[in-house]
């Protein structure tokens, strides 16, 4: 029986260098990213390599001292770390230089065949011995495949190295170099070991390969916010993009301290880092699978793989802030604002995961100090689709290009048309026709309304001016609505008037439709434009009645001429007695007051007949058309009225 002596000084210098590594890295409150995740594993593949590499050696030299089977366990798991070493730094290039993706994931496959190939002989190897095995004196000798372990780990290098020469502009120019250089170290290393076997190197060129990596990962400092130790604000942006897209969920909890400006005030600054590291220190103690992000000033994040988990963070913390004060000298009372995700998909882009979140703060704080918000994904959805729409909206406007629809209004009696109200609409090259609901509420908010009705205003003017000869067939008027900022401006009746005179339109060509809900406000200022534009012969019609919870003082109170009934009140079962005795009494009683009185929601030939009997002026619905474009409009009237 030939003992082998093996030199494994090397490898032990490997074990020192790879501990000092270890400890290192895992004293720092790093970044979850994948490419730290692939690290984390080489750094514990390589040690144990290299620890197994110095025992095997020890336990083939004196296999007269070890059984047979820990002498053949302890070299199959070496054998399977070896096989893995090559391919995992491959994955680190792929992670490094955005590879790892489910687009790639045919490529990826494929080009771990060569490693199956490797698995399965080393899952063979007790009984095939494809890799090593032991002779009739229990003496260690090579298997036949043997070489094929350095061959293929050798095509994994290669394979590495061409990556990251191939993405070169992805990668920084340190991580450039230090991959070439370990991919060369690991590459001779291998090719000396496989020539003089009882020199142990391969530890020592792993362990150098792990060290030039280590020096080229992101310091942890650039992701880590100062005072507190969380994570920082990019460290987020880049764990929405590496971890919450690829899980297609979005869980985490925004949390807000609320009186932080006032306890700096009161106590000191001083006081005020101390509730803050201290609270940032309690969030990151809560558990081991959320991260904790410092979003701005007073405003942590957590984020999480798992929805349960959210919930649980949640109410950890609102337990924790009714006992805690996070200050160890003085007993301050902190309170927070929390808002927490149930169930949202992750959007498209990173900067909208943001949002939805800020939005679900905002919410919160809405609600008072200390309230709890659940972003739900109509929430989310709404967040997203109210963004969207404002730009939407930003760029139809500055391109002047919203859509007036014109839906005419009719004489039930002599079956003509007498006039239209204009609508507008949004043409999106993706969404379509973008219904007025899904944007007026939003201009209003936005005040980006009273540029709506100044365009609005301009087209109906330069289309009445155009089409003036309609006036001879019994037209008489276009209808537009306003809403409570345009009303409330104060040179809003010079600028109704600018435009009439501009396009040499008589007043009256125009009617305001003014809400009920609108009207009710009753404002000063809103009465004396309204009287005004009544002055220079302008009409105003009150619109919508009957949704709003107006009295009739608001009718006799301001200048109306015109009454539009919603469409709720026009009854949909004319043999409801009930509604349809409502109805009639309402139509007598605005009558009684003066008013012209619109019916809207027309929409079937039995309320066309009740308006005959009732000898309703006039109606507008779907019964006698619907909203369409102006072009049309013009086509249509012409047909209709001659
Ligand atoms: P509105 O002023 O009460 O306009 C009438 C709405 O009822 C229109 O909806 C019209 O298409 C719809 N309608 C008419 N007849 C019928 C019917 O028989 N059945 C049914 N189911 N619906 C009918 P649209 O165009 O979606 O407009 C919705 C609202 O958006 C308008 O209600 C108005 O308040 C507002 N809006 C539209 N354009 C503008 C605008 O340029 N400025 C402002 N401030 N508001 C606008
Ligand atoms: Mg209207
Ligand atoms: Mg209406």
């Amino acid at each position: 029986m030939a003992v082998i002596l093996y030199d494994i000084s090397y490898e032990i210098c490997a074990l020192i260098f790879l501990s000092v590594v270890a400890v290192h890295f895992f004293s720092e409150y790093r970044f979850p990213s994948i490419t730290n995740l692939i690290f984390k594993i080489i750094l514990g593949a390589t040690f144990f390599y290299t620890l197994l590499d110095i025992a095997t050696a020890y336990t083939i030299s004196y296999n007269d001292r070890f059984s047979f089977l820990l002498n053949l366990m302890l070299n199959q798991l070496f054998f399977m770390l070896l096989i893995f070493l090559a391919p995992l730094i491959y994955l680190f290039i792929l992670s490094l230089t955005d590879k790892l993706t489910k687009k790639n994931r045919v490529f990826i496959g494929i080009s771990f065949l060569p490693w199956l190939a490797l698995f399965i002989i080393w899952v063979l190897n007790p009984i095939r011995g494809g890799f090593f095995t032991f002779d009739i004196y229990n003496d260690y000798i090579h298997g036949p495949f043997y070489y094929l372990i350095f061959i293929i780990s050798a095509f994994y290098l290669c394979l590495a190295l061409c990556m990251t020469v191939i993405n070169r502009k992805v990668i920084q120019k340190k991580q450039f170099v230090a991959i070439f250089m370990f991919s060369v170290f690991f590459f001779v290393a291998l090719s000396i070991q496989y020539y003089n076997p009882s020199l142990l190197l391969s530890g020592m060129a792993a362990c150098l390969a792990v060290v030039m990596v280590y020096l080229t990962l992101q310091n942890p400092a650039d992701m880590l916010d100062d005072l507190t130790g969380c994570l920082n604000r990019t460290a987020l942006l880049r764990f929405i993009k590496e971890r919450m897209k690829k899980k297609a969920c979005c869980n985490a909890i925004i949390v807000s301290l609320d009186d932080l400006p006032e306890i700096n005030k009161l106590f000191g600054m001083d006081t005020g880092n101390e509730v803050l590291f201290n609270f940032a220190k309690f969030l990151k103690g809560i558990s081991k699978k959320a991260f904790v992000f410092r979003l701005m000033g007073d405003t942590f994040i957590i984020a999480t793989d798992k929805q349960k988990e959210c919930f649980e963070i949640k109410d950890i913390i609102s337990g924790k802030l009714k006992t805690s004060s996070f200050t160890e000298d003085i007993n301050i009372k902190i309170s927070a604002t929390l808002c927490y995700t149930r169930n949202v998909r992750c959007p498209a882009q990173e900067s909208d995961v943001m949002l939805i979140l800020l939005e679900g703060l905002q919410a919160a704080k809405s609600k008072g100090k200390g309230s709890v918000f659940e972003i739900s994904q109509a929430f989310a959805d709404s967040v997203i689709f109210s963004f969207d729409m404002r730009s939407i909206l930003k760029e139809t406007l500055e391109k002047q290009d919203l859509q007036i629809w014109l839906q005419p209004i009719f004489s039930p009696a002599t079956g003509k048309i007498i006039g239209a109200e204009a609508l507008s609409r949004i043409l999106h090259p993706e969404k379509g026709i973008i219904s007025p609901a899904d944007f007026i509420p939003l201009a209003e908010k936005t005040g980006m309304i009273t540029e709506i009705s100044r365009q609005v205003l301009e087209k109906i003017c330069s289309f009445i001016k155009e089409h003036e000869p309609f006036r001879y067939e019994g037209f008489e008027c276009i209808s537009m609505n306003l809403s409570v900022a345009d009303i409330m401006q104060n040179d809003f009746p010079v600028k109704v008037n600018d435009c009439i005179e501009k396009h040499d339109l008589v007043p009256g060509s125009v009617i305001f439709e003014i809400t009920e809900t609108a009207a009710a406000l009753g404002s000063d200022t809103l009465k004396n434009n309204m009287e005004k534009l009544c002055e220079k012969n302008h009409e105003f019609a009150i619109d919508d009645f009957g949704t709003g919870y107006s009295n009739l003082s608001t009718l006799t109170n301001l200048p109306f001429l015109i009454l539009k009934t919603d469409r709720s009140v026009m009854p949909d079962d004319l043999s409801d007695k009930k509604q349809t005795s409502v109805f009639m009494k309402l139509i007598d009683l605005f009558k009684g007051v003066g008013l012209d009185v619109i019916v809207e929601g027309v929409e079937t030939k039995e309320q066309h007949d009740l308006l005959l009997r009732l000898g309703v002026k006039y109606a507008q619905g779907f019964y006698y058309a619907r909203p369409m474009p102006m072009d049309e409009f013009a086509k249509f009237i012409k047909t209709v009225n001659s």
